[in-house]
């Protein structure tokens, strides 16, 4: 995997996503309603996490009649079935690049350009549950949220 760059064909990640995340709904049993998929659409719209406000204020001006909680239900939904995972520094949703199986939600987030990528490195989690275990824990959830810069950024940063 790359960290996403500022000039890529994003429809494709939009038609990909959407594509994996009908698939998902369908091998599940779970409906993914206009609202839903919408919803999932507009945190797509961009590789930078979203937050419910600004996905409401969008909503709105589509002339969704979208009263707060319709949208909190649809996030909720999407985070549930993996669809898209909060990130809790931003208050933010960004969407699974790879949903349809149980993982640890890994993300770099550029704070250049606000963009985020998802890892996905086993070793990354099996050494945190080791780590907690040796402490007498027991990991039930984990999201490990890295800020930094990005590849582009660092590279606006070197020019003169
Ligand atoms: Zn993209
Ligand atoms: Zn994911
Ligand atoms: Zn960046």
């Amino acid at each position: 995997m790359s960290f996403p760059i500022p000039q890529h064909d994003h429809r494709a990640c939009i038609a990909e996503a959407m594509n994996a995340a009908e698939v998902e709904c369908l091998r599940v049993g779970a409906r993914l309603t206009h609202i839903r998929r919408r919803v999932l659409e507009l945190v797509w719209e961009s590789h930078q996490p979203v937050g419910a406000y600004a996905l409401l204020d969008v909503l709105a001006k589509e002339g969704w009649s979208a009263a707060p909680p319709t949208v909190y239900r649809a996030l909720e939904f999407l985070q549930q079935h993996g669809l898209v995972h909060r990130i809790a520094l931003l208050n933010a949703f960004v969407g699974c690049s790879h949903p349809g199986h149980d993982h640890a939600g890994q993300f770099l987030l550029c704070s250049g350009c606000g963009m985020a990528a998802e890892l996905e490195d086993g070793t990354i989690d099996r050494a945190v549950i080791a780590t907690a275990a040796s402490l007498g824990f027991t990991v039930s959830r984990q999201s490990v949220e890295i800020e930094g810069l990005c590849p582009s950024c660092r590279r606006k940063g070197d020019a003169p």
